[in-house]
């Protein structure tokens, strides 16, 4: 695994997968869901260390613990699981937490919903990159397609609103490490519930910036988008069974699979004890 470290230090990723996903319906938790025999949180992973992550925190569930260590068992980074919260935010917080402690020279984080398992690597990069330059809060956003209204308070009316500025916000969300850990203590402690980080980072008056998202990284909530991204997966299946090049939805190649295949694996050797087990 090449990755990237500057002066900035390692980089280290949180990737969020301790949902249920009770809107998958049955089959286990949705993180521990397979397309192509791999576990939604290994593709993930190997899509972070594709563009240029370090180390990953997997904040998941404990009683879980036997089935991610079988899930990441080739992960291409060293990882650590913590337990999750009960909203997003409160997992995320546990993930920042544990990020702290097992990454001290961190200075960006990465936050990642384990559902988004084919982000492209140049995503990730570009997250990467605002970073560097100097943002303190950075999220990869795509335009919206659909014409969108705002349900009226009079029942069955709605309001066309502008798409053109419309922006649909994605995962990784890039962070100064200290400044994320600051918004996640203001917004619990003033019992503000957000969904994504950059709220959280908005909140204490941050400016957040945006980088070109992608249609591949969608997120898996419902049984439909099993079936899309199972379809994302095959367009990048290695060359030994290559598929017909095709545009990706957002009109770019989707088989190169340089972005989701490490090829040295870089797996480390150094253990670390969580929730009373060794993982790597
Ligand atoms: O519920 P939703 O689909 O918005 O979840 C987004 C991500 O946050 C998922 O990867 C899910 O596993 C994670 N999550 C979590 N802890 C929670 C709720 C959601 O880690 N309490």
């Amino acid at each position: 695994m090449t990755s990237v470290h500057t002066s900035s230090g390692p980089v280290v990723a949180v990737v969020v997968a301790a949902g249920s996903g009770v809107r998958l319906g049955e089959g286990g938790p949705k993180a521990l869901r397979t397309i192509g025999g791999r576990a939604l949180v290994a593709h993930s992973v190997e899509a972070l260390a594709a563009g240029g992550v370090d180390r990953i925190v997997v904040v998941g569930r404990a009683r879980l613990a036997d089935d991610f260590t079988r899930a990441l068992a080739d992960a291409p980074l060293p990882w650590t699981l913590v337990e999750g919260g009960e909203e997003r935010q409160d997992s995320v917080a546990n993930g920042l937490a544990e990020a702290e402690r097992v990454a001290p020279a961190a200075r960006h984080v990465l936050v990642h919903d384990a559902a988004r398992p084919f982000v492209p690597a140049t995503v990730v990069a570009a997250v990467l990159a605002a970073l560097r330059d100097g943002a303190t809060a950075v999220i990869p956003a795509v335009p919206v397609i659909d014409t969108i209204r705002v349900a009226d308070p009079v029942p069955g009316e709605a309001t066309v609103v502008d798409r053109s500025r419309l922006r649909a916000v994605q995962t990784p969300q890039g962070f100064d490490l200290a400044t994320l850990v600051r918004a996640h203590h203001h917004v619990r402690s003033v019992g503000l519930a957000v969904t994504d980080d950059a709220m959280a980072c908005e909140a204490i008056g941050e400016r957040v910036v945006l980088v070109d998202g992608s249609r591949d990284s969608l997120k898996v909530t419902e049984p439909f988008d099993l079936l899309v991204a199972e379809a994302v997966w095959r367009g990048r299946r290695p060359a030994a069974d290559p598929p017909a090049a095709h545009p990706s939805t957002d009109g770019t190649s989707t088989d190169d699979t340089s972005a989701i295949h490490p090829s040295d694996g870089g797996a480390s050797t150094d253990g670390t004890q969580m929730m009373g087990r060794t993982s790597r």
